[in-house]
């Protein structure tokens, strides 16, 4: 099981879609059937490992056959920052992670990382580099040590207890009976959609990625494990670099920098308070989420 561990990986963190479909792992050709083609340039050659930034440098782009248009993207992530991208459904916010782990290339401007152009690098080399966590991670019916396990191979006992602290899920573990056997059910349905989604991004945290995507990976936690967890993230984000896509702002409110998508263009940027005292879509979507998310905070208390 897990010598295709490394082949699971890339298609479970890559092809969301069809893992989510999928019901078991003898899906896995279909899977692999359906992973996205894009083509490397003859001899090309590995990525380095990520030093200074990720630059889109005028990006626009259409999906063939789609209305959906994204353009004017100018942005840059340096290494070492929390980055946030937001925005209402359909805003482009997804759209912005496929480009930059190369599913689709762009049809206008570049991306570059580290001033190099993505399309000229081996794919692998560049997803080797990242690790993403989506709103609805798969997990096998395996144990919840071999499913954090699934994210590195190579990973200890410890480092898969050490990758479940840091996602918040570890205390919630070891008080199940068989703690880190415990078999997690067909697609994880043993665990309710939070617990889920805790494990997937330890899956992603022990796959020590120099970038770590998350595509709104923490819909399902209440706001207190969110906030624990953002304290995760910007520890994580000294180091390494976290880009967090999400419509649930409590969890970019400590990001280094924010933008805006609406209808695929970046309509504001900056930090959490300079958005808020701008007044813009961001200060609205703001408003009306901090109500909810107050409500949420005073249940726990109660309990
Ligand atoms: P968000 O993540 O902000 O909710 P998306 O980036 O997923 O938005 O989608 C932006 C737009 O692109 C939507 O209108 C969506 O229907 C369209 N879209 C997304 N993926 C595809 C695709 N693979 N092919 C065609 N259109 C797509
Ligand atoms: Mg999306």
């Amino acid at each position: 099981f897990l010598s295709m561990g490394y082949a699971l990986t890339n298609v479970t963190q890559y092809v969301p879609t069809m893992a989510q479909a999928a019901g078991s792992i003898r899906h896995l050709g279909d899977l692999l059937a359906i992973k996205p083609t894009m083509v490397d340039p003859p001899g090309a050659a590995d990525l380095k490992p990520f030093e200074r930034a990720i630059v889109f440098d005028d990006v626009a782009f259409n999906y063939p056959g789609s209305s959906f248009r994204t353009e004017g993207l100018a942005v840059t992530v340096p290494k070492g920052s929390f980055f946030g991208i937001v925005g209402p459904s359909g805003s482009g916010k997804s759209t912005f992670l496929n480009l930059l782990m190369r599913f689709y290339d762009p049809t206008e401007g570049t991306i570059r990382i580290d001033g190099v152009d993505i399309r000229t690098v081996a794919q692998e080399s560049l997803r080797a580099q990242m690790a993403v966590v989506f709103q609805e991670s798969f997990l096998f019916n395996a144990s919840i040590a071999d499913n954090i396990r699934m994210g590195n191979p190579a990973a200890t006992l410890d480092d898969i207890h050490d990758a479940a602290r840091q996602a918040e899920v570890h205390d919630f573990i070891v008080s199940l009976p068989e703690g880190y056997d415990t078999l997690v059910g067909e697609r994880g349905g043993q665990l309710s959609g939070g617990q889920r989604q805790r494990v997937a991004i330890a899956r992603a945290i022990v796959r020590n990625p120099a970038v770590l995507i998350l595509d709104e990976a923490t819909s399902a936690l209440d706001a207190g494990t969110e906030s624990k967890l953002n304290d995760t993230l910007r520890r994580i984000a000294e180091t390494r670099t976290v880009v967090s896509v999400t419509h649930r702002l409590g969890s970019v409110t400590s990001a280094d920098r924010i933008i805006v998508l609406e209808h695929g263009r970046i309509c504001e940027t900056g930090k959490h308070q300079d958005l808020v005292a701008r007044g813009g879509l961001y200060a609205s979507m703001w408003a009306r989420q901090r109500a909810v998310r107050q409500t949420d905070m005073d249940e726990e208390e109660e309990e």
